[in-house]
């Protein structure tokens, strides 16, 4: 499940720059028994089978380091944004406990100090919530993408959402590229980018623009695009 993702474009080149190190264990080779078994059935009876608490607690204590911090995956754990991201890329070290069948005997939470969840839904295994953090922190350390800047202007970076893209042709089906972007005026290109990403914030996420770091030319442009879409609703209120 990870050899794909690990080896492939982004995350391929930042190993091989050496920025990152990724190493996948399998918890077997923390297991005692002829079969390697890691799984037992729950207490008290029920569905499915749960990871036992042996391979964990010794695999942690194999690979923790001083400064490592250990992420336990579960659906039931603090949600994945990109402020956690910004905050986990600053980490030395991290290990993370993926689980699989109704996940982890709970005594493995003590051995974690943070549990994480990609989002409100449930996967079969911490494998693609695993991947989907170390992508998402991957991104944030320098020199992991070709263009610099295009981290910096991805969505939730200072609080707001990326605006429109566009490439060619400028007219595709009858849908037209914004004429300014043909226009090669940076200054205008500039201002009509940040207005539009504020616009998309505005309309899709307003809770992220409480905690947006919003200048004075945002401000403005906040207001602007207010008074557009009042007016677009006073013409259609005044339609017949
Ligand atoms: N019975 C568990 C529950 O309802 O909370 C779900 C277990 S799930 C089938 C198996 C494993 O997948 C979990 O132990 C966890 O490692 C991983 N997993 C599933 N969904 C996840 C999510 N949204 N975020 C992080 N990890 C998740």
């Amino acid at each position: 499940m990870f050899s794909g993702p690990l080896h492939e474009s982004i995350l391929k080149r930042a190993q091989e720059k050496g920025l990152v190190e990724i190493r996948v264990h399998d918890l077997r080779d923390w297991t005692h028994d002829r079969h390697r078994v890691v799984d037992d059935v729950p207490y008290g009876g029920d569905a499915g089978m749960v990871l036992k608490p042996e391979p964990l607690f010794e695999a942690v204590d194999a690979l923790r380091k001083a400064e490592s911090e250990v992420l336990l995956l579960t659906p039931q754990g603090e949600r994945f944004d990109h402020a956690m991201a910004c905050r986990l890329a600053e980490t030395s070290h991290l290990i993370l406990l993926c689980g699989r069948y109704e996940g982890f005997d709970d005594r493995v939470r003590s051995v974690a100090d943070r549990e994480v969840s990609i989002g409100d839904f449930v996967l079969s295994g911490g494998e693609l919530p695993a991947l989907v953090v170390i992508d998402a922190l991957v991104r944030l350390i320098p020199g992991a993408l070709g263009d610099e800047s295009s981290a910096m202007q991805d969505s939730f970076v200072g609080g707001v959402l990326d605006h429109p893209q566009y490439t060619r042709p400028p007219v595709y089906r009858g849908l037209r590229v914004p004429e300014v972007l043909l226009s090669g005026d940076h200054e205008r290109i500039r201002r009509w980018r940040r207005k539009e990403a504020l616009r998309r914030t505005l309309l899709r996420r307003p809770d992220l623009l409480k905690l947006a770091a919003l200048n004075a030319e945002d401000q403005s442009l906040l207001s602007e695009i207010q008074a557009e879409h009042e007016g677009e609703r006073d013409e259609q209120t005044e339609r017949p």
